[in-house]
């Protein structure tokens, strides 16, 4: 479902990303793993084109994000394409970015009325599921302010998922987390994983990369190191950088 193939993306003379091949298949959950200012962050902004890379491609659902080719020239896409593009990708962040003045349903339902223009029976019905298999079906009259940090980011993911997108970005989703109510939205995650959504996920969560990942991706310095099961890369890893990496969670 994406294809990301030698991507390089710099700031200024900083070579943040140096020829990154990924690839994940339909249904996969693909952990990313790397210390900090390894470029995943940017390298995730730029599958939704966020960021624009300097070279490479990137294809989700076989589409070139950001680009248009015509013969041997590539065009930048204009922003209306671009912001269809994204509409099929869901992000979650570290920090959830809820609308503080409207409730967890209207929260959920926004985008789905406003972008999609979905009636809003439908919209509603569909947020209501969707808060429920995150857990929150209680919380939909609530405001943002009244949740737990662990129940705003479920909020954040139900609302992600009403865009019905074909792929979901998680960016070190339980990072900001106090300790106690991380698990409650890796258990999130993990059940969307068990239901066959595609994820892409930036965590330090070695765990939940066990458990969870398909296949779990090292990067340092801009590059993929090394790629494979959880079992090979977290278990054996082949490089000295990624044993450094990984002795720091034991
Ligand atoms: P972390 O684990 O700390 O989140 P990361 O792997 O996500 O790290 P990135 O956020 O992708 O790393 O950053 C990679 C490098 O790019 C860093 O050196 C960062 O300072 C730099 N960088 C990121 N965004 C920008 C920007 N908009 N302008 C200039 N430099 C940037
Ligand atoms: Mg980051």
């Amino acid at each position: 479902l994406v294809v990301a193939h030698d991507v390089h993306k710099r700031f200024g003379h900083l070579e943040v990303l140096r020829g990154i091949d990924l690839e994940v298949r339909a249904g996969e959950v693909v952990v990313l793993l790397g210390p900090s200012g390894s470029g995943k962050s940017t390298f995730l902004r730029c599958i939704n084109h966020l960021e624009q890379i300097d070279a490479g491609s990137i294809h989700v659902g076989g589409r070139l994000i950001g680009y248009r080719r015509s013969g041997s020239r590539v065009h930048h896409l204009r922003p209306r394409e671009v912001t269809r593009q994204r509409r099929d990708i869901g992000m979650v962040f570290q920090h959830f970015n809820l609308f503080p003045h409207l409730t967890v349903l209207s929260n959920v339902m926004e985008a789905p009325v406003g972008v999609l223009r979905t009636p809003k029976a439908e919209a509603r019905e569909t947020a209501l599921a969707l808060l429920e298999r995150v857990g929150l079906s209680d919380k939909a009259s609530a405001y943002p302010r009244q949740l737990s940090g662990g129940q705003q980011q479920r909020v954040a993911i139900a609302r992600a998922l009403a865009m019905r997108p074909e792929l979901m970005l998680f960016d070190e989703p339980t990072s900001a987390l106090d300790p106690e109510l991380v698990g409650e939205v890796l258990a999130t995650m993990r059940d969307l994983a068990r239901d066959g959504l595609t994820m892409l996920v930036v965590t330090h969560e070695i765990g939940f990369a066990k458990e969870v990942a398909d296949r779990v991706v090292f990067m340092d310095g801009g590059r993929v190191l090394e790629s494979g099961t959880p079992r090979e890369v977290l278990d054996h890893p082949t490089h000295e950088r990624t044993r450094a990496f990984l002795g720091r969670f034991l």
